[in-house]
């Protein structure tokens, strides 16, 4: 039955640039000094790669991360 592998970390809003699917596999996570988070991601549809940087920001309206 339906194999999707959601992986939890996967975040919410990042869309492929080139299709507009929001189905993006994260490749790697990374994290840099300066407290950001860099994801490197496929898109599942046309196999664009895309990285993005997520900034923890101190304070309630952070972006809400979760560490595995
Ligand atoms: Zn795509």
């Amino acid at each position: 039955m339906g194999a999707s592998s959601l992986t939890g970390a996967e975040h919410r809003g990042v869309q492929c640039p080139e299709c507009g699917c929001a189905r993006l596999e994260v490749l790697q996570t990374r994290h840099t000094h300066d407290m950001r988070i860099l994801r490197r991601r496929r898109c599942r549809r046309c196999g664009t790669r895309i990285t993005t940087a997520e900034h923890l920001l101190a304070g309630p309206r952070g972006p809400c991360c979760r560490y595995r």
